[in-house]
């Protein structure tokens, strides 16, 4: 059984006392887009914790190919401790929560996990206790995991963190650890709700299916071709996707992967989409036919190559949108690596690419970012007026 040590702040063995929340929040019916009516697994209730619809806008990146067009979706901006694309699935998955009377959330990720932080934050906001499994490098499971980025956020809200290690991981899978955790937590009288990892269950997918009824409304005859997207645990990509290729001739989806195989997705993605009750009898494809899933890991998950860097510090530079070394910023170096490769396959298109948040976790990587802004030599010393005689100090 992995050892997961409890590092939060607070002791371990107690329930946290009764919180009230913010007490804004309701459950809301919720009906599901047409084109989304005969799936299976339709969410009955939402919460609405996202600031939505989100923006769409053109976005001048550098170096875009001839008669090529960018777009940008601003799912950075669905919140300020809740940014990102977790919120949207955190409205049905503690909606779901709340409808069968938990009274806490536990989830897992890595140790800068942008879908822990937005899971700690909303199970907050709704008066319930979060605790998250969280995997770190093994010479610091046993200390303090300090405040760097989205720790600092989900430590204010009263997260209880549990670190464990990479090897855990593997060995138990994030059910396992869930399980584990989710057992001493029953002992102490809690009832926790299980958030998959990334937050990619089916009900997850919904977030993403009904941001495409969203999208629709926003850009209904504005012919968008193509919509690029980071992928981690590939339910965000795969709502896009399959949200896309029901409500109308479908857009190309191309999702850039920051971890794992493209094999490991096209297989969850597979899965999903049975438990969806959209298999290949019923779509006509698998999720190879539906979304085009393209490696952009490079050095590893959360590990960043000088390009990435230098493209999100070009970007920002140009035009003010930060995007983060882990996921967005991979993700854009990916399409834009292939849009320099192979131009002419580009021209005539028009791109949506989703910004999925994750700018608390950029924090982490300071270090590595601080050579790329100091080039940029921007911090001068003011000269201000000298004191008159006799002014005092
Ligand atoms: C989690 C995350 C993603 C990936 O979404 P998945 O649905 O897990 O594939 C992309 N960008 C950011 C910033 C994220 O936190």
């Amino acid at each position: 059984m992995a050892q997961a040590k409890e590092v939060a702040g607070r002791t371990g063995e107690q329930a946290d006392s009764v919180h009230a929340g913010c007490q804004m929040l309701q459950l809301e019916p919720y009906t599901a887009p047409a084109w989304a009516a005969t799936l299976k697994g339709v969410p009955r209730q939402r919460y609405r914790l996202a600031q939505l619809p989100t923006p769409v806008h053109p976005w001048a990146v550098p170096g875009l190919p001839p008669g090529c067009e960018l777009h940008i979706k601003r799912d950075d901006l669905t919140g300020m401790q809740l940014s990102g694309n977790k919120v949207r699935k955190l409205e049905f998955l503690l909606a779901e929560a709340r409808e069968k009377g938990h009274d806490s959330v536990l989830t897992i990720g890595g140790i800068q996990s942008n879908h822990a932080r937005a899971t700690a934050v909303a199970a907050r906001y709704l008066g319930m206790e979060s605790h998250l499994i969280l995997r770190n490098s093994d010479e610091l499971l046993d200390q303090d995991p300090g405040v760097t980025g989205n720790l600092l956020v989900e430590r204010l809200v009263g997260a209880h963190i549990w670190q464990v290690s990479t090897e855990e991981l593997m060995r138990l899978r994030s059910k396992g650890l869930g399980d584990a955790l989710a057992a001493q937590l029953r002992q102490r009288g809690l009832n926790p709700y299980f958030v998959a990892l990334g937050g990619s269950s089916v009900l997850g997918v919904w977030g993403y299916l009904d941001m495409m009824r969203e999208l629709e409304q926003q850009t209904a005859g504005q012919g968008f071709t193509d919509i690029a997207v980071a992928c981690g645990s590939s339910g965000t990509a795969l709502g896009i996707a399959l949200g896309s290729r029901l409500a109308g001739p479908g857009l190309r989806v191309h999702a850039y992967c920051v971890c794992a195989s493209l094999a490991f997705f096209y297989r969850h993605c597979d899965m999903l989409l049975a438990e969806l009750g959209a298999a290949p009898e019923v779509l006509g494809c698998s999720a190879e036919g539906l979304l085009r899933i393209v490696q952009a890991q490079g050095e590893g998950y959360a590990k960043s190559r000088p390009e990435e860097l230098e493209c999100i510090a070009e970007v920002a530079a140009a035009t003010g949108i930060i995007l983060d070394p882990v996921y967005t910023g991979k993700a854009l170096h990916g399409l834009v690596s292939e849009m320099a490769a192979d131009p002419g396959a580009w021209a005539g298109r028009k791109v949506l690419f989703v910004h999925t948040g994750g700018l608390l976790g950029m924090y982490d990587k300071a270090a590595q970012l601080a050579p790329l802004v100091q080039r940029a030599g921007r911090a001068h010393r003011l000269t201000v007026p000298p004191a008159a005689d006799g002014e005092a100090a």
